[in-house]
């Protein structure tokens, strides 16, 4: 892309590098003609750009992860092309693989997570399969939209191809049926819901989530006239996956008979795939282990540990942080952090790391609020965590 053109991107688009909750990001090509109406390039103003276009050569994006500040061999996750385009689209593809090449030619094992919707064919799963360090996972967004305004790929039987493909061909590389978005209205009928369970019965994990309800994607949506079922109330930074929902989707997993292991979240997912303990430490968060196989729990369980203040800054002083921080009965509070370097501890840890400005509720974790009022009580036990932070800060400037 010329200099000029990025020069006018939105600052996020335009960084390489971004570590997110599921980890460490790499996105040196933007653009995707796919056309998904709830993309999340409405939110940088970017959804306008069709043809993926490189914003650096791909060797420099390699190095430029493996400089990465927060990058550990073995612990950190990667992500590839999980921003601004899809992996697998015929001109991202040959960049992809160069990228995996390289990094498993540095005999690296991190996780990597690969996202798409695309086609996968038997010659890509051969590639794949010739891996020998990374641990991927493939993760297949499919969710039953069939309104093609919403999703014109949903016209074709693109995606399941890819996951059938892929199913069929894998040993070291997971397969992930990613259930996502699910809107009331949408693709929550029962008959949509047992189709997509249908679908996800070949794969390692289903990981079902919510819809990103922002104003930019709400107008584009409205304007092609496609219902939505929230309001600009529910505007929210967060996914939306109101209680109902969520029970209606697990129920319908445990009707259907299907063995494929169902997560809320997508570290669980790949980590079940891989028979490791979760690396977001989303153990510390029990309500969302209650679908989970007894053998995962009992992974995780043995993994999970809260740290003390040693431990903790030990983490600080290796990635070069300074946070005030509380450490409370279990929960890790900190401010200003700011997300990417909380997730990086948190993959560290695998441990959740909280932030004070955004706290995380009972059985509402990391979605919006949306179908999730919290109690009265729930709030009084924040408002105090909150007292105790401000003191513990006040303290520590002592
Ligand atoms: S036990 Fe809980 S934290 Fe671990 S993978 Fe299962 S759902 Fe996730």
């Amino acid at each position: 892309m010329p200099v000029e053109q990025q020069a006018r991107l939105d600052p996020y688009m335009a960084q390489i590098i971004t570590y997110r909750k599921s980890g460490l990001s790499l996105n040196h090509i933007i653009g995707c003609p796919l056309d998904c109406g709830y993309c999340v390039r409405h939110f940088w103003g970017d959804f306008e750009h069709k043809t993926p276009q490189l914003l650096c050569s791909t060797s420099d994006a390699i190095d430029s992860l493996l400089t990465h500040p927060a990058f550990r061999p073995s612990t950190t996750p990667i992500q590839l092309f999980n921003k601004a385009t899809d992996p697998f689209l015929p001109g991202v593809k040959p960049h992809l693989f160069q990228v995996l090449q390289a990094l498993d030619a540095e005999g690296l094992d991190n996780l990597v997570l690969i996202i798409t919707r695309f086609t996968v064919t038997a010659e890509d799963m051969a590639m794949l399969e010739r891996l020998r360090h990374l641990r991927l996972t493939l993760l297949f967004t499919y969710s039953g939209i069939t309104d093609p305004r919403i999703e014109p790929i949903a016209k074709s039987t693109i995606t399941t191809t890819s996951i059938t493909t892929a199913c069929a061909h894998k040993s070291r590389t997971k397969v992930v049926l990613y259930w996502r978005p699910i809107v009331p209205g949408w693709n929550d009928q029962p008959e949509t819901l047992g189709h997509v369970l249908t679908v996800g019965r070949q794969a390692d994990a289903i990981v079902f989530t919510g819809y990103y309800h922002k104003q930019e994607n709400d107008a584009y949506l409205r304007d092609l006239g496609v219902p939505l079922p929230y309001s600009e109330a529910d505007y929210h930074r967060r996914k939306i996956m109101p209680a109902e929902l969520d029970k209606r989707v697990v129920t319908a997993w445990l009707e259907s008979g299907i063995t494929t292991p169902l997560f809320r979240k997508t570290s669980c997912g790949v980590s079940y795939a891989h028979q490791v303990p979760d690396y977001n430490g989303h153990w510390g968060v029990r309500e969302l282990c209650d679908i989970c196989p007894v053998k995962q729990r009992d992974l995780c369980a043995a993994d999970y540990h809260d740290p003390d203040r040693t431990e903790f800054e030990a983490v600080l002083a290796d990635l070069g942080y300074t946070s005030e921080y509380l450490l409370d009965e279990g929960r890790i509070w900190t401010h200003g952090l700011g997300e990417q370097r909380r997730y990086a501890i948190q993959h560290t840890l695998r441990h959740q790391i909280w932030e004070l400005d955004q706290p995380h509720m009972l059985h509402a974790h990391g979605r919006s609020l949306t179908g999730h009022q919290p109690s009265d009580e729930e709030l009084q036990q924040f408002n105090l965590i909150r007292q105790q932070f401000e003191t513990a800060a006040r303290f520590d400037d002592d």
